[in-house]
């Protein structure tokens, strides 16, 4: 079977080998039965495997969903009664944590910084001294709308400091950056299958510690599909997913996994870092300007600021390149017209040079100038 390939240069979904694409092509199977289950007993080691997890102290827990359904989990799901949650915000993927947390009625603390800066690690530290009723301390690794790369190693030897419990979305990060989930001080992180993974939507993965997730079974149940604990237990004591799992989208997360492996997580950061700085080296030469400090990005995403110019038209420029089999990504900044070029997916640099060339013949069209134009 022929498949078209595009390149998707989108924060997530990935683009994805034609060999994951097949793998969701399996015979009719009932999840229920033992081979699934073994499927999964292997898949949820694999993934702490990812992030150089000792499989005595975490485990994972696959979830039904896009990756917010993850942050959902772990939010509700790790707050004791009558405790607080500290948000480290500095991005639209942190403020969903706060709405998760408005929608349950959690107790938090946000703490909001500046999008493009990191954030005041002293005033972190104040908050945490002063507030003693914390237990869970919560931030975004890569903040996606901009490319941030958040300090999580010492947010977390923070969050212990004063006994509480970290937790990260690396949503954007895992199986793409490296990580080490006990030497970066996480307790919990989570990873979606179409992001670094370059697997399918719709399959979502928490990766934590057993203890805690343990002692989170006296907590209060905020939710009756989304609770870590219940959701553990179940494929702890029958190896299964509590609810329906997505059956051909697990097949292709099995198929990603193995390439994960076999392509091995050096070799993979050097590859996305590569189409990364072909992105850059793109702009660069067009005269694109980016939001964020280049030594402050994660090397996942670069955020662009709109040209000054009266022809810029994101979506004619999104059309062309689209037409073409290039999708580029509208920004996600409140203050600031941007978009997206991402290094995610099953891509190379040459992809990147290939989509530099429709994008040159796209501003030429659509008579923009080149050097592009920014007023200040
Ligand atoms: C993609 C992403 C999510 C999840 O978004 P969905 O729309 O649910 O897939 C959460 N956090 C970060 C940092 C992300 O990049």
């Amino acid at each position: 079977m022929q498949i078209k390939r595009n390149i998707l240069l989108n924060p997530g979904p990935a683009t994805t080998t034609d060999t994951v694409k097949m793998a969701q092509v399996v015979p009719d199977i009932c999840p229920r039965e033992k081979e699934f289950a073994s499927m999964m007993k292997q898949m949820r080691e694999d993934l702490v495997r990812i992030v150089h997890g000792n499989l005595n102290k975490y485990t994972s827990v696959l979830f039904c969903g896009s990756g917010t359904v993850v942050m959902d989990v772990c939010i509700n799901s790790l707050l004791p009664e009558g405790k607080r949650i500290l948000i480290i915000n500095n991005g639209t993927y942190s403020m969903r944590a706060v709405e998760i947390c408005e929608y349950y009625n959690l107790p938090s603390i946000n703490f909001e910084c500046p999008i493009d800066e990191l954030p005041d690690l002293d005033k972190v530290e104040q908050i945490l001294k002063g507030n003693r009723d914390i237990t869970l301390v919560y931030t975004t690794h890569n903040e996606t709308g901009t490319g941030i790369l958040n300090p999580v190693r010492e947010i977390g030897s923070l969050a212990h400091k004063y006994g509480a419990v970290f937790i990260v979305d690396t949503i954007s990060t895992y199986a793409m950056r490296p990580i080490d989930i006990e030497k970066d001080n996480i307790d919990f992180c989570m990873a979606s299958a179409q992001k670094g993974l370059m697997a399918m939507t719709g399959l979502s993965f928490v990766i934590g510690n057993i203890e805690l997730i343990r002692k989170s079974a006296a907590y209060p149940k905020r939710s009756y599909y989304c609770n870590l604990f219940m959701q553990y237990h179940f494929f702890e004591t029958t190896g299964q997913m509590h609810f329906t799992p997505p059956v051909q989208t697990i097949y292709a997360a099995r198929q990603a996994l193995d390439e994960y492996f076999r392509e091995g997580e050096e070799a993979k950061w050097n590859r996305h870092l590569e189409v990364f700085e072909a992105i850059h080296a793109g702009l660069d030469k067009l005269g694109f300007k980016d939001i964020i400090k280049r030594d402050i990005q994660a090397g996942l995403g670069v955020t662009v600021k709109y040209p000054d110019d009266e022809n810029w038209s994101f979506e004619k420029i999104h059309d062309y390149c689209y037409e073409r089999g290039f999708t580029i990504y509208p920004g996600k900044t409140s203050a600031q017209n941007t978009f997206r070029l991402c290094a995610l997916g099953a891509i190379t640099k040459d992809d990147i040079e290939d989509f530099f060339v429709v994008l040159y013949e796209a501003l030429k069209v659509n008579n923009i100038k080149i050097p592009i134009h920014y007023d200040a």
